[in-house]
């Protein structure tokens, strides 16, 4: 199988997994990058996997499904294109011969889902929208902080070498801001310097893994000391750590 992040707007990713002959991909914002990684491959496109409403992620899915024909998977709970496979936690989907995983996890949109399949090649893959970033996570736009923790506390759970595959090229960024929380995390420092010298050869930081996330990523580590110490020290009404995490998000968002 190969994995294949098809860029896509100014920082969006559309994931394609095939095998040389047919092929799924996730959150398909537009149709054009596909049809020409479809046609420059000759594959045919069986699946379309979808995490959530927001437009960069479901407007290419209706000409690709009236063009090929491809099965279409959402979540259950919110607005997309039909016909589609509605989907919640618990639930499995099969494409391309693999079993994936649908889990809830609420926080960026309210039913927003991800993908995990235990096995592809030998590693898991994760495809979780714009849940879980390398090194950050999605905005809070239907959801509370305590529901976005608890949702990438259930990704975090998953196995060390799980590729992590988000929708977005936000990396660097996120590393900026998680610098800023953890000066002295040296992980995190090497991190860094690996993803800028990919990005200034124009090359993608994804898929990221889970090891390496829980490392790095200020979002799955809100409960350790020196977070929530540099969280408290932003905000000094900051109490517990779902306050931490909400502290961190907040943050964020202000943080230039
Ligand atoms: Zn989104
Ligand atoms: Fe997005």
């Amino acid at each position: 199988m190969k994995l294949i992040p098809l860029p896509a707007f100014s920082d969006n990713y559309i994931w394609m997994l095939h095998d040389g002959h047919t092929a799924l991909v996730v959150d398909p914002g537009d149709a054009q990058p596909v049809r020409d990684a479809l046609q420059r491959e000759g594959l045919q496109l069986a699946s379309i996997l979808v995490t959530h409403h927001h437009a960069d992620h479901t407007g290419g899915v209706a000409e690709l499904r009236n063009a090929t024909g491809a099965t279409v998977f959402g979540p259950a709970t919110e607005e997309m294109p039909k016909p589609l496979q509605r989907l919640s936690g618990a639930d499995t989907c099969s494409a391309m011969g693999l079993s994936f995983q649908v889990l809830d996890v609420p926080g960026h949109t309210a039913g927003h889902i991800a993908y995990y399949c235990p096995a592809v090649d030998g590693a898991p893959l994760l495809f979780c929208g714009d849940t879980l970033f390398s090194g950050g996570c999605g905005r809070l736009f239907e959801g509370t902080p305590a529901q976005m923790l608890a949702s990438l506390e259930s990704l975090a759970a998953l196995p060390d070498d799980t590729r992590v595959c988000c929708t977005h090229e936000y990396t660097l960024s996120n590393l900026l801001f998680a610098l800023a929380v953890e000066p002295g995390n040296t992980d995190l420092q090497q991190y860094l310097a690996q993803c800028q010298a990919l990005r200034a050869q124009g090359l993608p930081t994804l898929p990221s893994n889970l090891a390496l996330e829980r490392q790095i990523n200020p979002f799955l580590r809100s409960r350790l000391p020196a977070v929530m110490a540099a969280a408290k020290a932003h905000d000094a009404n900051m109490t517990d750590s779902a306050g931490a995490f909400a502290t961190l998000r907040q943050w964020k968002n202000d943080y230039r």
